[in-house]
């Protein structure tokens, strides 16, 4: 045992794209070689560089290859990898209490993680928060909520959905390959409605919102259900941003019908958008919002922040888990919470949108695969299309992001399709290295 700590220093990541070696490099091939042995071909991963330290934009690999990080381990890292203040919150912590079990005796990380959802998720009316450690939990557990609430059974999710990889989530997610095909036997009660999707249905927010609801009144009936569950712009799906006027009506339509309204804001929230839930872009206050990815610098932690008289609706022992709100992802999320504040990092998530979204556009003008640009914020995303058409284009997105991975730059897919690329650059790129990387994009498009 030591009885002193070396104190913390941080990694050295000049914020600079490097590239040394062949990518992936020999250390990373060495290294996926002893992956292959032992870690299960169903976990896969996108670039295959094994990944040494990070700090802001840039993450270095083990061959001292230094990429531009326009992924944040998809929308994690929103405040920037090893951000300063999260990593001494959360080492100070991990020093104090790394664990107590909530359920078993509480500690002040997780009411104070609670106060702050309850300040910062829409809408003034009181809330409560009950914290998990993934994504997938906080939906499952919206769900219960809900139905325990409503005494209702049934699920409404959206087309072009992703909510997770248990068993219940799998089954509220859209897309089958990869995230189900094979896994069942599936949940029941869950019903999927078609979403907006302007790019592809050409509607206006309360013609989408029309075709949805009449789904619902006719395919699953108000009287068994529980609740909708939206992104309000959706993630892995692809990115849509639905028209103006569709998720108000859908609210509105919810609360006349007893029907919880449920916004997974796992990808679009904390701030990713320039606000700190995308919700309140479309002027929407859900009943129940769920975070995770972003919420904690990078620790697991996610959360269900509803209104108190839906939250209360589980009687004592219904909720928890072990693990769920840990002291050293509370500590960190504290710290998110003030850094957005500090920083003003709502601003920069609008100061990336202005350099992203014009770039992208000007790159639709030049390229004609580029089918649509959208989103808002850090959140953004083109679809790319065979030329001409809205067929999808998965080759050219394969071929780009690989592209962009050989050339120093992280970049994500998403789409039901496959033919989206999505950028989720945290708060901390600069105006240089995000100009940067969009000249990468340029060439890999010019390169088709
Ligand atoms: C990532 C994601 C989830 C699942 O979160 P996990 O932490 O991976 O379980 C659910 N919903 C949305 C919108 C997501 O982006």
């Amino acid at each position: 045992m030591t009885d002193t700590l070396a104190p913390f220093t941080p990694p050295t990541v000049p914020q600079e794209r490097r590239i040394v070696t062949a990518i992936p490099g020999p250390k990373s091939l060495a290294l996926h070689a002893r992956r292959l042995a032992v870690v299960p071909v169903g976990v896969s991963s996108a670039l295959p560089v094994y990944i040494a330290r990070a700090h802001g934009a840039i993450v270095i690999d083990v061959d001292g290859n230094q990429f531009i990080d326009l992924g944040a381990g998809i929308g994690v890292t929103t405040i920037g990898h090893t951000n300063d203040a999260v990593v001494a919150a959360a080492a100070e912590q991990l020093g104090e209490l790394t664990h107590a079990a909530f359920t078993i005796t509480p500690y002040e990380g997780y009411v104070r993680v609670a106060e702050l959802l309850a300040e910062h998720t829409p809408g003034a009316h009181a809330k409560k928060t009950v914290l998990q450690n993934s994504g997938a939990e906080a939906v499952e557990n919206g769900v219960k909520i809900a139905r325990k609430f409503t005494g209702k059974n049934g699920v409404a999710v959206l087309d072009h959905a992703y909510h997770g990889r248990t068993n219940l989530t799998m089954a509220m997610t859209f897309k089958a390959m990869p995230y189900a095909l094979g896994f069942g036997p599936f949940a029941g009660d869950i019903y999927r409605a078609p979403n907006s999707y302007p790019f592809h249905d050409g509607l206006s927010g309360p013609d989408a919102a029309k075709r949805t609801i009449a789904y619902l009144e006719k395919v699953v009936g108000a009287a068994d259900l529980a609740c909708l569950i939206v992104e309000p712009i959706q993630g892995e799906g692809g990115f849509q941003v639905p028209a103006s006027g569709y998720l108000p009506a859908l609210q509105e339509w919810c609360t006349a019908n007893g029907v919880v309204f449920i916004a997974d804001e796992i990808q679009s929230g904390m701030a990713r958008t320039g606000a700190y839930f995308a919700s309140e872009h479309f002027g929407v206050v859900p009943d129940l919002v769920l975070s995770a990815k972003g919420i904690a610098g990078g620790l697991p932690l996610a959360a269900i922040t509803g209104r108190a008289e839906i939250m209360d609706a589980a009687h004592p022992g219904g909720l928890g888990g072990t693990f769920g709100g840990n002291p050293v992802s509370a500590a960190a999320a504290i710290a998110v919470f003030e850094q957005i504040e500090s920083q003003g990092l709502l601003a920069e998530a609008k100061r990336i949108e202005n350099i992203l979204k014009p770039a992208l556009l000007e790159l639709q003008k030049k390229y004609d695969v580029i089918g649509d640009v959208r989103g808002i914020g850090a959140m953004n995303a083109i679809e790319l299309v065979l030329p001409g058409t809205h067929e999808p284009n998965a080759a050219a997105v394969a071929s780009i992001a690989a592209y962009a991975g050989q050339n120093g730059v992280i970049l994500l897919t998403a789409g039901t399709y496959g033919n989206v690329l999505r950028f989720l650059p945290s708060l901390a790129i600069s105006d240089d290295l995000l100009r940067e990387a969009l000249a990468i994009l340029d060439e890999a498009l010019a390169a088709l």
